[in-house]
């Protein structure tokens, strides 16, 4: 990778939002007031949003002028032609329905190939293809390899699917137990780790061998990419596109929310190669989304997300994108301060429990280092530890903690700048500073699933 130092953003401002920094008496207030839970917070109360990655995209002037020429027929819409092919382009799918976000083609895809007790291999499955494949009666199974769990080793692709555990999986359970087998491309759920070409390539082929249909969830096809460009044998030379096609090529089709490397900030998309899938996945999607050709979205959207799909494949914005969070990522581990190593796509992951090694897992400290995030420098980022994933036993009553007491810093695309990042840094080097005096929470309300969403604390 070229360092970080030798070039700026591949793109200037025309558009700007103000932000405005409150002062910390202000912020104290308004994290009690929100029971120290982020989500509650006004994003106007935010100086720095890194929620999510999912739909906070800055759009490009040229996806904003896509807006004006939406066709918004119920049939037939001119965006629509454009998107399918823009798609077909980019993947060799030639059946494209657009959805309303991605979750929607998953509901697609899991209605008509997941029948009840059949399991659904994968990588890492992220949370609502889990919930969606639990929906319909399946049973979602991560085959990550190991390092891809293990915070401080260093592997390239460590979204890459174990093809051993893959193998056996097939041997034991047989092949028509299988419902198909769905490569997350970067792996959201570890850190946003990419896959590669090869592993993708042997998943496939194996797949094959016993007629497995294989799906990508593509969210991050584009930064997958990227990182194969960089790290993988054989790819140093090939543009974005090139290596994007040949990932697809060993697929029969793709889910995608387009909220991330769509560049917009409401879309998905479902393809396959298959006309009898797509005329299946069609009838579900009348129902579920609207007519084939819009999906649950306005033409303008459509017109957006076609563009935001070209876009995303230039070199210069990948490099600088990747770049940022490697930039984040280096400036921490320069002070100190312990991520998930190496960064992988969309955002950089703090270990909560080696930054607050005081606070037991019982007192929450990923949600502890998150509040004082927000209480230093009106930084939101989200709580990916006990808050989020700790449940209580259901025979014994016991708590289950995580093993990972992660925060979360995603960042969302062309939207902020290195400053930015700098100020990130400052404000976790100020925390470092006083962590001894940090205070642990206590909950006082929980919801019966996701509870990290409205969940009430107390400071201890
Ligand atoms: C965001 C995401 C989804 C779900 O997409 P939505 O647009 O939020 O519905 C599915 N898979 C992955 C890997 C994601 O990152």
């Amino acid at each position: 990778m070229r360092p970080r130092s030798e070039y700026a953003e591949p793109y200037r401002i025309k558009v700007v939002e103000p932000i405005q920094l409150t002062t910390r008496e202000e912020r104290e207030q308004i994290i009690a007031k929100a029971g120290y839970n982020v989500f509650n917070i006004p994003s106007d109360k935010v100086y720095i949003d890194f929620l999510t990655d999912s739909g906070t995209s800055a759009m490009s002037d040229y996806q904003w002028a896509g807006l004006m020429v939406g066709d918004e027929a119920y049939a037939g819409s001119k965006n629509f032609h454009h998107l399918k092919e823009t798609v077909e382009e980019i993947s060799g799918f030639e059946y494209v329905l657009p959805t309303h976000q991605g979750r929607a083609a998953e509901n697609i895809l899991t209605t008509i190939l997941v029948k009840p007790g059949e399991r659904v291999l994968g990588n890492m499955h992220f949370d609502t293809t889990e919930g969606h494949i639990r929906l319909k009666g399946g049973e979602p199974v991560n085959l990550v390899i190991k390092e891809g769990l293990e915070t401080a080793t260093r592997h390239p692709f460590k979204g890459n699917i174990d093809i051993g555990r893959l193998i056996d999986e097939i041997k034991t359970y047989g092949p028509e137990r299988i419902s198909y087998i769905d490569i997350t491309v970067t792996c959201n759920s570890n850190g946003g780790q990419p896959v590669s070409m090869g592993n993708i390539r042997e998943a496939s082929r194996i797949a094959r061998e016993h007629s497995i249909p294989v799906f990508l969830d593509a969210a991050r096809f584009a930064e997958n990419a990227y990182f194969i460009r960089e790290r993988e044998e054989g790819y140093e030379n090939k543009s974005i596109a090139e290596i994007a096609r040949e990932m697809f090529s060993y697929a029969d089709g793709f889910t995608m929310s387009a909220k991330k490397d769509g560049l917009v900030n409401i879309g998905g998309i479902f393809a396959t190669r298959d006309g009898e899938l797509y005329k299946k996945a069609g009838e579900w999607g009348i129902i579920y989304e609207g007519f084939l050709t819009y999906g649950g979205l306005a033409g303008r959207d459509l017109e957006a997300m076609a563009r935001g799909l070209k876009e995303v494949l230039d070199e210069d914005y990948l490099e600088n994108r990747i770049g940022q969070v490697a930039y984040l990522g280096d400036c921490l581990l320069d002070g100190d301060i312990p991520i998930i190593e190496p960064t992988g796509g969309h955002g950089v992951y703090l270990d909560a429990r080696r930054f607050l090694p005081l606070i037991p897992q019982s007192a929450f400290p990923a949600q502890a280092l998150v509040v004082e995030l927000y209480v230093e420098a009106g930084i939101r980022a989200v709580e990916l530890g006990t808050a989020a994933f700790g449940h209580k036993d259901k025979k014994t009553g016991e708590m289950v903690y995580p093993a990972l007491e992660l925060v979360r810093l995603a960042i969302p695309r062309r939207v902020y700048t290195d400053r930015h990042m700098d100020m990130v840094v400052r404000a976790l080097r100020n925390i470092a500073g006083r962590k001894d005096r940090i205070r642990g929470l206590k909950l006082v309300y929980e919801a019966p699933v996701l509870r990290h969403f409205t969940a009430v604390f107390e400071q201890l």
